[in-house]
């Protein structure tokens, strides 16, 4: 989790370092927020209440705006998977609700860092965000 972590902040550091001033202090609070963020995963063999069977994980920013609730099906993927998924989760953490704000915000971080996306999120196709994939592929 931890390596998650690092990649998912070498990408956002990426990023802030290419980002104009206009998404530069955006990226800068997502990219503390990676830092400072705390992981709760569920016991071996369970898995949250909250998780759906396709959900990776949620957060719950007004609850508790520090902490990332890691579903099951996160843990079984990649290092890299799951560090996209820490990025779109620090995303909604810094005050960004909406998916669609966030799924934005995702892929600004990983355009502006010249990393490929690791997976498409169910959100991307709804939100009208499949036409920016051009730029990441
Ligand atoms: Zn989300």
């Amino acid at each position: 989790m931890e390596k998650a972590r690092t990649i998912a902040q070498q990408i956002a550091y990426r990023a802030m370092l290419n980002s104009y001033s206009d998404n530069h202090e955006l990226i800068q609070r997502v990219y503390l927020k990676i830092g400072s963020v705390r992981f709760n995963t569920p016991d071996y063999g369970y898995d949250f209440t909250s998780c759906a069977p396709m959900t990776l994980a949620y957060v719950e920013m007004y609850k508790d705006p520090n902490t990332i609730n890691l579903c099951h099906l996160s843990l079984i993927g990649s290092i890299e998977k799951l560090a996209q998924t820490l990025i779109h989760e620090s995303a909604h953490l810094i005050g960004l609700e909406d998916e669609c704000d966030a799924s934005r915000v995702e892929l600004l971080l990983f355009r502006l860092s010249r990393s490929p996306l690791v997976y498409k999120n169910n959100y991307l196709n709804q939100c009208g965000l499949d036409q920016s994939l051009r730029w990441l592929f």
